[in-house]
């Protein structure tokens, strides 16, 4: 079972030895990766990021863009900037800016604290955007970094930024900045980010407003500093079609703002929206297109009207995050219980004479093989529901009703072994009601907010014991005390996973592509906290890792809330001081275990990783 690798993988892993392995350099496993951080005392969640993930995301990028203008003679060059909103953590920002050097890599921010970071962070002479709605204050912050000297683009949204874009000229220091509008397109992208363009959208001048913006900067002679078209027509674009009908609508509107006088226009900013292939299953993908398609139509199309109308081929700039940014991490988080696995022949006890029905489901058990497995599985599952009746209507009693637990789920267990060989559609066929419920070290509010709040799909695979066949038909529960924490199991993608004995063994589920916008929308939800993180380098002599962050501390998380850590502190002091506690040896032990704990993350800790510490 490859849980689709080859579809979402990027040829960024693969299976080697029954484990998922980095395929890069000395191509390590992840689950040893894994094993060496909770070694050094790390457990809970870990987020690994892989900076060469990063760097080869850049690559293709210019890769496919230079290809396709030096295939098409294409006269304008590409340059990328990367939208902060996507993924503001220090670890990837900073790797990302890095290397991305000698690309001239930019950024662009959608708000102050954005700009800000991109003030601080960005290559010299790589270009800075900034969308959005802004303010007086952040007009002024654009004029200060052109004044830095960065190559700074102010996309207008609205006609009243322009006039305060008139006013702020005036009063700074002489170096203005460049100047982009951003249009309303007709189109818009389709899927479930398909907001953010058509005529409807929350953003962009109409062509009435883009003649006024013209007539303005002329007016203001500022038109000279005018130099780019923006759109953006929502993120994970999953068809190639919408993204062509845009560009031919931006083309055009290039080509008439600058016949109508505007000469020193010479971009066209496509925003983002390149998709990311999340699917696990080839018959259900979430794009029509490849890069190279994607890069190809941009140049084709972009050429084709500018020569037709007669006007220089524009440069074209891409915001692209998702696309960036997405498969640079991987969340692993530890399975915490199997909840059939408290079901053991110990916990029968079974009695001297057991209703007929008990009796029956114990014979089942007991002569289940590979011809009747399926047959019988049918049988405890129909005996079961009778048995549940009669304990409701006073008939049976609670050993009894326990008795039919551990009955029912052993010859599950049993059935699911014996069945394993033959084709899944006839597991499928009952997994509904055999499945497994696997409890995980992990919040899907944290570190999957777009799972909870939209429905994406990510992929999900064991990072070991894949030369083994999976055979229970898993649905995963976070460990949030909310119903909406679970990935239920979906016959029409369906998961399946081991069937471990945590006693014995670590298990540990992988969650890939989680690089882009989970990490900032994660919430604190029964306040657990963003993962310990860390940073893995690999290179010709093996891999390092670096820049361990452990997952914020119960007090931290507490003080973020605003409330007094201290404050708290001397509330429990007080209550234990004032215990019934008479011995003072008890209560100093019982305050050092306070301490601790406040000091320690929020995620539960397996049996295992304590005994590591
Ligand atoms: C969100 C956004 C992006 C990034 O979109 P992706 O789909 O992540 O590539 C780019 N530009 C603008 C203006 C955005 O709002």
């Amino acid at each position: 079972m490859k849980y689709g690798i080859d579809i979402w993988g990027n040829d960024n892993f693969f299976i080697e030895d029954g484990k998922v392995k980095v395929k890069e350099f000395c191509q390590p496993a992840l689950i040893d990766i894994v094993e060496q951080v909770r070694k050094e005392g790390y457990t809970g969640p870990l987020l690994l990021r892989f900076p060469h993930l990063i760097k080869k995301q850049i690559d293709m990028i210019y890769g496919f863009f230079e290809r396709a203008i030096r295939e098409f003679n294409y006269n304008g060059n590409f340059q990328a900037v990367y939208p902060l909103k996507v993924n503001q953590f220090p670890n990837f920002v900073k790797n990302l800016v890095h290397l991305g050097r000698d690309y001239n890599y930019g950024l662009e921010a959608g708000s102050k604290a954005e700009l800000i970071l991109a003030m601080a962070y960005n290559n010299p002479d790589a270009p800075i955007t900034v969308n959005g709605f802004k303010d007086k204050e952040m007009i002024a912050l654009g004029f200060i970094a052109s004044e830095m000297g960065y190559n700074i683009t102010l996309t207008i949204e609205g006609l009243n930024e322009l006039e305060t874009i008139v006013e702020t000229a005036k009063k700074r220091f002489g170096k203005v900045l460049n100047i982009g509008l951003r249009i309303r397109l007709h189109s818009s992208g389709t899927g479930i980010w398909a907001k953010s363009g058509g005529i409807n959208s929350k953003f962009g001048l109409t062509s009435t407003e883009l003649i006024k913006a013209v007539t303005t900067l002329k007016e203001e002679k500022l038109l000279e500093y005018f130099t780019m078209i923006h759109f953006h027509i929502g993120s994970q674009i999953a068809e190639i079609a919408p993204l062509k009908k845009a560009l031919r609508e931006a083309g055009n509107i290039y080509a008439e703002l600058i016949k109508m006088g505007a000469s020193n226009l010479c971009a066209i900013n496509l925003g983002g929206g390149l998709a990311v292939e999340y699917s696990q299953y080839q018959d259900n993908l979430h794009r029509n297109y490849t890069l190279n398609e994607y890069a190809n139509d941009v140049v084709y199309l972009l050429k084709e009207i500018a020569n037709r109308k007669k006007v220089k081929e524009p440069n074209i700039f891409i915001e692209s995050g998702r696309y960036i940014a997405a498969h640079h991490s991987v969340l692993v988080a530890p399975v915490l219980e199997l909840f059939s696995q408290e079901y053991t022949e110990e916990k029968l006890f079974m009695k001297e004479k057991n209703p007929p029905l008990i009796q029956e489901l114990y014979d089942l058990y007991q002569t289940i093989n590979k011809k009747n497995a399926l047959e019988y599985l049918h049988d405890s599952i129909d005996h079961m529901e009778s048995l549940l009746t009669l304990f409701d209507l006073g008939y049976v009693d609670l050993q009894d009703r326990s008795n039919t637990e551990v009955l029912v789920n052993l010859i599950i267990k049993k059935a699911v072994n014996l069945l394993k060989d033959k084709h899944y559609q006839e597991l499928l066929s009952i997994q509904d009601r055999v499945q497994e419920r696997y409890l995980v070290n992990f919040s899907i509010f944290q570190s999957l907010p777009d799972f909870w709040g939209l429905g994406q799909h990510f992929p999900i695979m064991p990072l070991n014991r894949l030369d083994e066949k999976p055979t229970r038909s898993a649905s995963i529960w976070d460990i949030t005390c909310d119903s909406d924490g679970e990935f239920s199991f979906n016959p029409k993608k369906p998961l399946f996973l081991h069937d471990v004995d945590l006693t014995q063994d670590e298990y540990f589920l992988g969650f890939f592509l989680v690089g882009a916008y989970q990490e900032v929308l994660g919430m604190k939800h029964n306040l657990f906290t963003h993962p310990t993180e860390l940073s893995v380098h690999l290179d010709k002599n093996g891999y390092k890792i670096e820049n361990i962050i452990e997952a914020q501390s119960i007090s931290d998380i507490l003080e973020d809330l605003d409330y007094d850590v201290k404050e708290i502190q001397e509330n429990l002091n007080e209550k234990i001081e004032n215990s019934d506690l008479i011995d003072d040896n008890v209560r100093k032990y019982i305050l050092g275990e306070i301490y601790l704990l406040l000091n320690d993350n929020g995620y539960l800790k397996t049996i295992k990783s304590e005994e590591n510490r």
